[in-house]
């Protein structure tokens, strides 16, 4: 767990743009945005991907997505629309293991994603 790259952003070992934080759950802006807005929200406990989410609380879970309606909501992408989405394996482009949403919004989004 020491060379998890999204543990290391929640022990504030590396630096990111916190927006949102509590007890279980952290919110950073992504450091390469693919939006105008392009958060992560990933909880503070080690979770490979959502395959693994069972080793979250249902608290855990709930807090999760508890913070990302609010922090839609805070960044007013809730109006327009918003995207989450979470990658799970090499297929997905999940290129990070700790489970983490992005949220993105301010622009227009296709689908099916690409
Ligand atoms: P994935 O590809 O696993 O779905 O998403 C990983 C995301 O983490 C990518 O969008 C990438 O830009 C972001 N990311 C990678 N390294 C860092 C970092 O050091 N800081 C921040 N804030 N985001 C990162
Ligand atoms: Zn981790």
């Amino acid at each position: 767990m020491g060379d998890c790259l999204f543990c290391r952003i929640i022990s504030k070992e590396i630096k990111s743009e916190i927006v949102f934080e509590n007890d279980d759950v952290l919110i950073f802006k992504d450091v390469n945005p693919k939006a105008p807005v392009h958060l992560l929200a990933v909880p503070k406990k080690h979770v490979s991907s959502i395959l693994d989410v069972e080793k979250l609380s249902e608290n855990e879970i709930t807090g999760l997505i508890n913070s990302i309606s609010k922090i839609a909501r805070e960044f007013e992408i809730d109006r327009d629309g918003f995207r989450v989405v979470t990658n799970s394996g090499a297929s997905a482009g999940q290129s990070v293991d700790h489970l983490h949403f992005h949220i993105m919004g301010k622009r227009l989004f296709t689908w099916p994603p690409g």
